[in-house]
């Protein structure tokens, strides 16, 4: 349970007295960000109460994910017109993972952060936090349950996509038995598994498909070879024309060599490297992105670090596990 009775029941009643919501997520926002973001959105509509899902930076939604119910009504934050009493935030951590919506906080009476990450700093008036949760998206449906909204396949769809991610398709340790118990639960009310997994896996870019072939030719073994990483440069994305957010699961294909303990995945801009890690086994890359200035799970961490790539590499590379002398897997 994230939270108790209590709070689930004093969220939802602040959410139906609010009188304006956003709900807000964090930046490069990924499927749980999305889906339980537009799940919340759909959710509210559903009772009545007035809302706007915000992006955490640029206009749009990810086009990974507008084939979402509802993507289409995200907004930005300049574009707002009236000022929300109210916060709804979900999946970020920490008040500057928001974006351009954290000076949001500052007006409003009420923020209520919902989340699954250890490191959450608990900033809201209200708190409900479950790092044993699979998604924020599993949170968010025990909220539902309060707020006496019924799942519908629109919603469904949202926190299943939501789940299906976070879980790396109910592949990583945080696929529980909970997490295959919320997935039947969505799928008997609505969500489409095979459409869902098409949409996000199966409908990629010949663009994003050429990204990761240089991301592939540019993988470099370390730490006698338990550890993995590649990198991409600006100018990879003019090259190609991929998108940033296709790039979300490139990390996932770089985690398919046998051997490898943690893989990295470095994006090069000028003056910082924004770094995304993976322990395939027990190592804590949560950890190790605290140490650089980021965060994340246990097995999913992320950081942002000043310097070139041969800079962040010899910082990152002494934080991973080190392998055994000879050990040339
Ligand atoms: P990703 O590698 O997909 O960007 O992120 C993996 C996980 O690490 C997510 O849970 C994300 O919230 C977290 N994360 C990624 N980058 C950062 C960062 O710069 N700061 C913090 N605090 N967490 C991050
Ligand atoms: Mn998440």
């Amino acid at each position: 349970m994230s939270g108790s009775d209590e709070t689930l029941r004093t969220a939802a009643a602040a959410l139906l007295a609010a009188r304006f919501v956003a709900v807000c997520s964090h930046v490069d926002p990924d499927g749980d960000a999305v889906g339980s973001t537009l799940a919340a959105m759909h959710a509210l509509d559903a009772v009545g109460v007035r809302c706007v899902p915000l992006c955490a930076q640029d206009s749009q939604v990810p086009t990974t994910y507008a084939f979402l119910p509802g993507s289409e009504r995200y907004a930005s934050v300049e574009s707002l017109t009236d000022t929300p009493d109210t916060i709804l935030a979900l999946d970020s951590p920490h008040p500057s993972r928001l974006g351009a919506a954290e000076p949001l906080l500052g007006s409003a009476s009420s923020v209520i952060v919902m989340d699954h990450h250890p490191d959450n700093t608990r900033y809201g008036t209200l708190n409900i936090v479950d790092e044993t949760a699979p998604s924020t998206a599993s949170v968010l449906l025990e909220l539902l349950a309060h707020l006496k909204v019924s799942l519908d396949p629109v919603i469904a769809a949202c926190a299943y996509t939501a789940l299906m991610t976070d879980t790396g398709r109910f592949s990583y340790s945080n696929a529980t038995p909970a997490a295959f118990r919320t997935a039947a639960r969505l799928i008997d009310a609505g969500a489409d598994p095979a459409a869902l997994y098409r949409a996000v896996y199966e409908h990629r870019s010949l663009a994003s498909l050429e990204l990761q072939a240089r991301v592939m030719s540019r993988l470099t073994l370390a730490n006698a070879g338990v550890v993995a990483y590649s990198w991409i440069a600006d100018d990879d994305f003019a090259e190609t024309g991929a998108l940033p957010e296709e790039t979300e699961n490139l990390i996932d294909e770089i985690r398919t060599l046998a051997g490898v303990e943690v893989v990295a995945l470095l994006k090069v801009h000028d003056g910082y490297v924004k770094g995304s890690l993976r322990a395939k086994e027990d190592a804590d890359v949560g950890t190790v992105a605290r140490s650089l200035g980021g965060g994340g799970h246990r097995a999913a961490a992320g950081f942002t670090a000043e310097g070139d790539l041969g800079h962040v590499l010899s910082r990152l590379l002494p934080l991973l596990p080190a392998g055994e002398p000879g050990d040339d897997r």
